[in-house]
């Protein structure tokens, strides 16, 4: 078992986070919109495309490697609005137009999503389909040499700034799971509508909308993969989303981790350091526990995904215990800082906000558990 990074790996995660904390610094609670010039840098760095191959702008990085450099952006970026943006946009539509993209389709968008000109999105939840994501109601209906799609999808991450979106629909009803198929659909084509965007507890930077599709006619070049393949698509893609994207918050704990214990190490009380006292360095010794056993199941599952194992069950305890992690994080790093840690100006409360949803997103810690149950055999 080798735990040691090449050079390679360790002066490019040192650049990335030298970068993120340079060049992306913004304004973290702006509320309106995604930030789009920081989005360009983040395309200038190649954040936009680290699992992507070279030829189309990318990275070309195995997913450790990329990860690892998640990780980077989370610990150096202090807006974590901005770099979920990132990796939704990398692991839930570049990920799969690359992994079941036509040539054509590979030339035309990866380019554009890799440099930051575009953003892209995924759009799968509906209101009746959420942890049961298989149960869509948007159908897309062939009609001639295209199809139509009609229906709504609830929580599109980048939906109000996305030029493109990977669109899962059903086409054939009587096939259950192989019955779903995944679309590009591209910002401006008529039938296709972003609705108002959502107001929410944190990633505030992250902008989220429904999006509805009326009559929304698209070329059968559009059709992601082949007819049926969307479910596959979809769960591949998730794979890549539940591993890599919560690398940023291996970087954030990491981040928090040494804040709180800066300020443990300054901040007297009873005419010593609050962190002398057991109370406190055992809360900050629980931290850094979880986030080294969280940060170990993450570097596993991605070291199998890159010899072309099996996954799930890996991927999902990682995922399952980043995310719990990182609440407990935002929550101890609030304890510790007392009054502080509960003032919005300091930015120790928006970690607690940020990382609540880490346990919704991408499959819901109660759907991992489940994952987890049942290659227990339960
Ligand atoms: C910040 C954010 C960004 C998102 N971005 C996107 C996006 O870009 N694209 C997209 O398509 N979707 C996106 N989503 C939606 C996300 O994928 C769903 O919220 C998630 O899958 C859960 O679905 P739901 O909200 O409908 O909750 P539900 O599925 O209704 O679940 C509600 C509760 O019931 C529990 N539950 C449900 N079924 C079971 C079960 N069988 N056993 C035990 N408990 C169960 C859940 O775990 C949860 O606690 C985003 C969500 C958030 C919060």
């Amino acid at each position: 078992m080798d735990f040691g990074w090449t050079s390679e790996q360790t002066t490019l995660y040192e650049r990335a986070r030298a970068y993120a904390r340079a060049q992306l610094a913004g304004a973290v609670e702006a509320g309106d919109g995604l930030p789009r010039a920081l989005w360009r840098r983040c395309g200038e760095f190649g954040f936009l495309g680290l699992s992507v191959p070279e030829r189309y702008g990318g990275l070309g990085m195995d997913a450790l490697t990329t990860a690892r450099l998640m990780e980077a952006l989370g610990r150096g970026c202090e807006d974590t609005g901005l770099v979920f943006s990132v990796g939704a946009h990398l692991f839930a539509c570049v990920m799969p137009l690359l992994e079941g993209g036509s040539d054509g389709q590979k030339d035309r968008y990866l380019p554009r999503l890799c440099s930051g000109e575009w953003v892209g999105a995924n759009a799968i939840t509906e209101a009746e389909a959420g942890s049961d994501v298989f149960a869509l109601k948007t159908r897309a209906a062939r009609e001639g040499d295209g199809y139509v799609l009609d229906g709504t999808k609830s929580y599109v991450t980048n939906g109000p700034d996305a030029d493109v979106f990977v669109v899962y629909a059903v086409t054939d009803a009587s096939h259950g799971y192989m019955g779903l198929s995944a679309f590009l659909v591209e910002k401006g084509t008529p039938g296709l509508r972003v609705g108002r965007r959502f107001e929410k507890m944190g990633l505030t930077t992250s902008p989220i909308a429904p999006l509805y599709l009326e009559g929304c006619r698209v070329p059968a070049s559009s059709r992601l993969g082949a007819e049926g393949q969307g479910a596959p698509l979809f769960k591949r893609s998730m794979q890549w989303e539940r591993a890599c994207l919560f690398g940023a918050y291996v970087g954030v704990m990491e981040r928090v981790l040494e804040r709180t214990v800066d300020f443990a190490r300054q901040r007297k009380q009873f005419k010593r350091a609050i962190g002398k006292n057991q109370a406190v360095s055992h809360r900050l010794a629980d931290m850094k526990q979880r986030l080294d056993s969280a940060r170990l199941l993450l570097y596993r599952a991605c070291w199998l995904m890159d010899r072309g194992q099996e996954a799930e069950l890996e991927v999902s305890l990682a995922k399952l215990a980043i995310s719990e992690a990182a609440v407990q994080c935002g929550l101890d790093a609030i304890q510790i800082h007392g009054g502080m840690g509960y003032v919005t100006e300091t930015g120790i409360e928006r970690v607690l906000r940020d990382a609540i949803p880490s346990t919704l997103f991408s499959g819901t810690s109660e759907i991992q558990r489940d994952i987890i149950a049942n290659h227990l055999g339960l």
